[in-house]
């Protein structure tokens, strides 16, 4: 099945769930990025976040973006997302040593280090919304889960997970994201700690080829369940030679007559689908008239 997003609210809304599929933008994005292991999985993971979040915007115009700086050889990600859960997104380093735990796993803590993890919501107010905390384990599901408590005040878990194959290809990834509301009973609550707490680990679920909606009936069985939206989600970049010229004239006349004079062209790069835009010496020469006019 294609990429998608249950939402779902459990116990007369008390809680609600979003469980993801998004082997297939993942995929994209390591097709689009050439990433090793370690960022083809941190990517991985803060896209299918940004897909939830993205779910989880209001109005049709709103935008999320995430991102995470840190100190190790990774540097950073940075993730869009709209209402629509179209997502985008790329790491700052795409190629870093691949960094072992004890137990085998990814290390992602140790590639992405020591920093901040920001949250910032564009919902067409004045100024974006943003919420920041420092990198808590660098293994992004924490992170988030930290950042939700801390700058929401919703107690959430959240839950990502990306399965490689040995040649580094994405096998199949997803992640949910389950919040508690204020009117979530005492008996809801210890549930779900005992739940989560003995539920197999999401990695292995996805093993096991489990759809969003059979992960959402293993976490909620004899629950009163209630599925509103199953919403597809992809990756996909809006950007256009339009925007790129809009960006380019907003640096103002002088500059544009300076590159004019030294470069006689503009190279612009889209980060997000590593697409180039060129402007050779008469497309500036037409902007800077576009300008003066
Ligand atoms: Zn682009």
């Amino acid at each position: 099945m294609d990429d998608h997003i249950i939402r779902a609210t459990v116990d007369e809304g008390s809680v609600r769930v979003f469980i993801a599929d998004t082997t297939n933008l993942v995929n994209e994005a390591l097709k689009i990025h050439k990433t090793s292991p370690i960022p083809t999985v941190a990517l991985g993971r803060m896209l299918t976040a940004g897909s939830i979040m993205g779910a989880m915007l209001k109005n049709d115009t709103d935008i999320l973006t995430l991102n995470i700086r840190g100190d190790g050889p990774l540097k950073g990600i940075t993730v869009t997302a709209d209402s629509r859960s179209r997502v985008k997104g790329y790491v700052y380093e795409p190629i870093v040593e691949t960094f072992l735990k004890e137990s085998g796993k990814l290390d992602l803590g140790k590639a992405i280090g020591f920093g901040t993890f920001t949250v910032i919501k564009d919902l067409g107010l004045k100024e974006p919304v943003s919420g920041q905390i420092p990198i808590i384990s660098g293994e992004i599901a924490d992170d988030l889960t930290y950042y939700f408590a801390k700058s929401e005040q919703v107690p959430s878990s959240v839950a990502l997970s990306i399965l490689l194959d040995k040649g580094g290809f994405v096998k199949k990834a997803g992640g949910f994201i389950i919040q508690l509301m204020p009117n979530a009973s005492d008996d809801m609550v210890s549930y779900l700690e005992n739940k989560l707490a003995h539920l197999p680990s999401l990695t292995s679920m996805l093993n096991e080829e489990k759809s969003p909606k059979e992960i959402l009936n293993i976490l909620f069985e004899n629950k009163d369940i209630k599925i509103h939206d199953i919403i597809p989600t992809s990756y996909y970049c809006n950007c256009s030679r339009e925007k790129v010229e809009k960006a380019l004239i907003s640096v103002g006349i002088n500059e544009l007559e300076d590159i004019l004079k030294t470069d006689k062209k503009a190279n612009l790069h889209c980060h997000f689908c590593n697409k180039d835009y060129e402007f050779n010496e008469e497309d500036l020469n037409n902007l800077i008239i576009k300008l003066k006019n």
